[in-house]
């Protein structure tokens, strides 16, 4: 709005939209970044609460996963939904480090606040904050140690690291020995370099049952039944056909008109497709395939024809289930029923249907030299059994991540009361306002011990001041014992981590810091009713 000669203000924005700018703007910003970072707090670490999320329809979910907690929660606020993202880049990325990656940003911004109110521009600081983070980075690089696939130990170690807290607590150790064997069982090198394909790896839950009934099975549980009930049950030395068209006739040719002028022409018509539906399964049948999934449906006729020809099949399997089926057997995936053949078939030991926990599910499992396997997890209850999966995936993709970069670091908050002190040395070498916001950043990298401590109930002053003394003898391993609030050489205990976790948490973390933090103008345009300024914080607090 600006003045022309008759006073006459001059709009160039619509007259509703809302507007705040400078000091405002940014401390409406921060103060919703840090409520985000707030909520997850408490769960972070061994000690971490859980959160029960009750959805609109009355779903519930108990939760000590930060970015299950920030998805459900519907969060409106722009710059609370940029922090959100940041947990959801760090799941895609490594599957692990959400609520760390979470809690840091806050942090980042919180310390950067007290900054602003002493009067430092926003751009130094956002400067000072670039220049810590590729410090930070390279203090990672220095102090991370190798791992490579066959120290046992070590992966098993950070499996159980992954699931200590969660819903697979007391369960971890049977449970990180099979996910171990899961990775190791599909590690590939290519190029050199250790791969995992996490996703070839299906995490398939049942209720009903102790979680140390779970099992890892060298094949593909689906949770599907045959489609006849006078199908076979079990095939052994199952020969598996995989198409991903229907076993059916073609809707525009039923759809087609047809004149039928008498019942002869009917009858003959019926015929005609049944002996269509006939030569399909002939066709399955001379592949030599005992064992059919299908991607779309199966005609009951067909089905009939399969039943007699005793071929076990399971129709409407999903896509990403056909590839894993594809990978751990070894068959083609084939779009048209007539190009069938021998060689496209897939091979397993045993192909069953077994009722597991009141559930039909078919096993395709004893597979040669499987590139897919599924890790079947059990659990008391629906909710308990949701978050051992969540719990199982974040060591899995931790596992993946180590293995990838064959870099880890240990945890317990000593990788972080590690950057803190590399920062502040890195700081005392610069001058000026800049100097100011390293020191910011190396103070805001304390708040995981801290938090740490406090959700343990832990005195986190007493925590903090043992930790730095520790490390600056030089102990880089020194962390918290969240049990008796002692210092603990956290590798030597056991507790590791990717080092991927903690280079991802901290770039996405200091990004969004950055990008806040240079806003200072926020123009809220659309009419939706939705879009309210802050500090109406929707879904917030
Ligand atoms: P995130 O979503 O960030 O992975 P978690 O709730 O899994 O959050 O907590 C991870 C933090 O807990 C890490 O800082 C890790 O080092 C720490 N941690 C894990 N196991 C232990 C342990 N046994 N003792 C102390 N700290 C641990
Ligand atoms: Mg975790």
């Amino acid at each position: 709005m600006t003045n022309n000669n008759n006073m006459q203000p001059i709009f160039i924005l619509p007259e509703d939209t809302k507007r705040t700018t400078g000091r405002d703007a940014q401390r409406n910003n921060i103060a919703a970044a840090k409520a985000v970072a707030q909520t997850v707090r408490t769960t972070l670490g061994p000690k971490g609460m859980d959160k029960m999320i009750v959805d609109s329809m009355g779903g519930v979910i108990v939760t000590n996963d930060g970015v299950t907690i920030l998805k459900e929660m519907q969060i409106e606020h722009p710059a609370a939904k940029m922090v959100v993202e940041v947990a959801k880049t760090q799941e895609d990325v490594v599957g692990d480090g959400t609520t760390t990656a979470v809690v840091l940003a806050g942090e980042l911004l919180k310390k950067a606040e007290d900054l602003l109110d002493q009067d430092i521009h926003p751009t130094v600081l956002a400067r000072g904050y670039r220049l810590a983070e590729v410090e930070a980075q390279n203090i990672l690089k220095r102090i991370c140690e190798h791992i490579s696939l066959q120290d046992e130990d070590l992966l098993n170690n950070i499996a159980i690291t992954a699931m200590t807290g969660k819903g697979a607590e007391a369960n971890k150790e049977p449970l990180a020995k099979l996910i171990v064997k899961a990775v190791k069982g599909l590690t590939e090198m290519i190029d050199g370099k250790l791969r995992v394909n996490v996703a070839n790896i299906k995490v398939e839950k049942r209720v009903g049952d102790g979680i140390e009934e779970s099992e890892l099975i060298e094949g593909i549980v689906l949770d599907k039944e045959k489609v006849h009930t006078e199908m076979p049950v079990k095939v052994e030395n199952a020969k598996i056909a995989l198409l991903d068209s229907a076993l059916e006739i073609k809707n525009t040719e039923i759809d087609a008109k047809i004149q039928i002028t008498n019942p002869d022409q009917l009858n003959s018509f019926l015929e005609q497709e049944e002996r269509s539906l006939k030569m399909m399964v002939e066709k399955v049948k001379l592949s030599g395939a005992n064992v059919l999934f299908c991607q779309k449906g199966i005609d009951d006729l067909a089905q009939h024809f399969l039943a007699k020809a005793k071929v076990l099949a399971v129709r409407r399997v999903s896509k990403s289930d056909m590839e894993k089926l594809a990978q751990a057997t070894g068959a083609k995936i084939i779009s048209n029923w007539k190009e069938l053949s021998e060689e496209d078939l897939g091979y397993a030991g045993l192909v069953r249907e077994e009722k597991v926990a009141n559930e039909e599910s078919i096993f395709v499992e004893k597979c040669l030299n499987p590139k897919a396997m599924t890790l079947l997890v059990r659990g008391g209850t629906e909710h308990v059994a949701e978050e051992i999966k969540r719990a199982v995936t974040d060591a899995l993709g931790d596992l993946a991540a180590a293995l990838k970069e064959g870099k880890v670091v240990a945890g317990a908050g000593s990788t972080e009361i590690e950057l803190a002190l590399g920062l502040k040395r890195y700081a005392s070498t610069l001058s000026g306002k800049e100097q100011l916001a390293v020191q910011a950043f190396a103070e805001a990298m304390e708040i995981i011990p801290r938090t740490l401590a406090e959700n343990a109930g832990l005195d986190p002053i007493d925590v903090l001041t043992k930790l730095r003394l520790e490390h600056e003898r030089n102990n880089k391993w020194a962390g918290i014992n969240v049990f008796t609030g002692e210092v603990m050489d956290a590798w030597k205990s056991g507790v590791i981590e990717p080092l991927k976790i903690k280079t991802q948490a901290l770039s996405s973390a200091a990004e969004v810091a950055e990008m806040i933090l240079r806003i200072d103008d926020v123009i809220l345009g659309g009419k939706s009713e939705h879009h309210q300024l802050p500090p109406n914080m929707h879904g917030l607090m």
